[in-house]
C-alpha cells in the first residue's frame, strides 16, 4: 500500500516499528530515522528479512531544512511522529512544505515551560487544510485509545455523555526503587505539573497530587490513583458535545511518591538551566541521563497495565454507566516484541492510527485529534494488534 517516515528510535518507536512490520500489507516500506542513527540500525537489524522494506536515516528533527530534505528523498506517503513532543511543530512545517500527512502521540510542549496544550498545532488546522492533507494528533494509549473509547461510547451507547474518568493504572514492577516507564524528562513534567479537571465548561486546579482516590482495578488489584491534568481532557471537553466533567487518574506507588517529592525538594526536577563547572546544565536533563533507560525495563518488568474510560450519560431518557478498558501483560509484550507495557500501549495505536490514514480510513485535509473520526476501524484493529478491549456495563465509579 504505501511508505512510512517513522522520526525517533526510542522505547514507543520500537513498537512502532515491529507493529508495521506486523502490518506488511500497509506498510510495504518504512524509514526509520532519528538522531542517533546507530538505533535506527539497530532495530532494523532485529527486523530485516521481513515483508516490509526498511532503510535507515540520520535527522536532526529540531531542524525543518533537514527534514525537509529527508522527506523529498524518502518520499513517504505520512510522517509517523514518535520522537519528543518539543519536535512537533518542526516536522508539521516540514510536512507542509512537502505536503505530506502527519501523525503522532504527544502534544507540543515548549522546552523551557512545563506547558502541554493543543493551542499550538491546532494553530496549523487552516494550513493543513489548504494543504489538502492530514495531521493526526495524540494517537497513543493516552492521549490516543481513550479518546477512541469516548468516540465508541458515544456512537453505540450515549445520547449524551455527562461526565468521563480516564483511568491508567500501571500495576507493573521493574525492581527499581525509581524509573520511569518512558521518557524520564516528558514523564516528571507531565507529573510534577499541577493537576487539573473539566468542569461545567472550565478548568478547575489542583495542586500536584492533591486528590486522591483507591480503586480496584480488574486483573490487577486495588490501586492509589491521584489526579492529574492531562492532554485529551481539552480536546474531549470539545469534542464530546453536552460533556460536563473529565477527570484523569493515574496509579502511583509510594516508593514513586516519595522518591519524587525527595528529588523535587533538592532541585532536581527543575527544568531552570543551572550554572555547573561553567556549563549551563537543566537538572531535569542530568537527572535522565542518571536514570534507567526506560527501554532497558522491558525484561525486568512484571505485572500488568489496565487503561480505560468510565462514562456517565444518557441513553433513551435512561441514566447510563459504561467502563471500557485493556488490560496488559509486561512480560507478554516483551516476550512479543522486546518492550513492557508502557512502550506496547502506546506503539500498538500509533500504528494503527499510521495505517487509519494510510488506507484513507481517517484521511480528511486539516488538523484533527482521534475522537473526530469513525471509531469502529480503530477498535476492530485493537482486538487483531494486541490490545482487546473489555466492556462493563455495571462499573463501580470513582467519587
Ligand atoms: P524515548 O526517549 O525512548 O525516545 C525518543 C526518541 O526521539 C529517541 O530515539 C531520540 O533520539 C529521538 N529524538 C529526540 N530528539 C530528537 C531530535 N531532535 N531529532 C531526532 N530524534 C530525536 O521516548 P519514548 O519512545 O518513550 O516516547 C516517544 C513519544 O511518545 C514521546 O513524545 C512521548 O511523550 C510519547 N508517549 C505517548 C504516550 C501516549 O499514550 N500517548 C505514552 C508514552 C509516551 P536519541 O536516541 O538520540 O535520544
Amino acid at each position: 500500500m504505501g511508505k512510512a517516515l517513522i522520526i525517533g528510535a526510542g522505547g514507543v518507536a520500537s513498537v512502532v516499528v515491529h507493529k508495521c512490520c506486523q502490518n506488511s500489507e500497509v506498510f510495504e516500506e518504512i524509514c526509520i530515522a532519528s538522531r542517533t542513527k546507530s538505533k535506527c540500525d539497530a532495530l532494523k537489524e532485529k527486523l530485516d528479512g521481513g515483508k516490509t522494506k526498511i532503510t535507515t536515516a540520520q535527522v536532526d528533527a529540531d531542524n525543518v531544512e533537514e527534514l525537509v530534505a529527508l522527506i523529498n528523498e524518502v518520499k513517504p506517503d505520512l510522517v509517523i511522529n514518535v520522537a519528543l513532543p518539543y519536535q512537533d511543530l518542526t516536522i508539521m512545517d516540514a510536512c507542509l512544505a512537502t505536503k505530506v500527512d502527519y501523525m503522532d502521540t504527544a502534544n507540543y510542549e515548549p522546552l523551557d515551560t512545563a506547558k502541554f496544550e493543543y493551542k499550538w498545532q491546532w494553530d496549523y488546522r487552516e494550513r493543513f487544510e489548504k494543504a489538502g492533507i492530514t495531521a493526526l494528533l495524540g494517537c497513543g494509549f493516552d492521549p490516543g485509545v481513550t479518546g477512541v473509547f469516548s468516540a465508541y461510547a458515544m456512537k453505540h451507547y450515549f445520547d449524551e455523555i455527562h461526565e468521563i474518568d480516564i483511568l491508567d493504572c500501571n500495576g507493573g514492577d521493574h525492581g527499581y526503587p525509581f524509573a520511569t516507564n518512558f521518557n524520564p524528562e516528558i514523564n516528571i513534567r507531565e507529573v510534577s505539573a499541577k493537576g487539573s479537571y473539566w468542569e461545567n465548561g472550565e478548568w478547575v486546579e489542583t495542586e500536584p497530587m492533591e486528590i486522591k482516590r483507591v480503586y480496584n482495578f480488574d486483573q490487577v488489584g486495588e490501586k492509589d490513583m491521584y489526579l492529574l491534568h492531562h492532554e485529551e481532557l481539552e480536546s474531549l471537553g470539545i469534542n464530546i458535545k453536552g460533556i460536563k466533567r473529565i477527570r484523569f487518574f493515574m496509579t502511583f506507588g509510594q516508593s514513586y511518591l516519595t522518591h519524587l517529592k525527595c528529588l523535587e525538594n533538592v532541585g532536581m526536577t527543575s527544568i531552570e538551566p543551572i550554572d555547573f563547572e561553567g556549563k549551563k546544565i537543566v537538572p531535569l536533563q542530568f537527572l535522565k541521563a542518571v536514570l534507567p533507560d526506560p527501554a532497558s525495563l522491558g525484561p525486568r518488568t512484571v505485572g500488568k497495565t489496565n487503561i480505560g474510560c468510565i462514562f456517565k450519560g444518557m441513553k433513551d431518557g435512561q441514566e447510563k454507566t459504561y467502563y471500557v478498558y485493556n488490560v496488559c501483560d509486561h512480560q507478554e509484550c516483551y516476550k512479543e516484541v522486546g518492550s513492557q507495557a508502557i512502550s506496547y500501549t502506546t506503539g500498538v495505536p500509533a500504528m494503527i492510527g499510521a495505517a487509519m490514514v494510510m488506507t484513507g480510513k481517517w484521511k480528511r485535509p486539516g488538523v484533527f485529534n482521534v475522537e473526530e473520526f469513525d471509531p469502529d476501524p480503530f477498535m476492530e484493529a485493537l482486538n487483531e494488534y494486541g490490545l482487546p478491549w473489555i466492556e462493563d456495563f455495571n462499573p463501580t465509579l470513582v467519587d
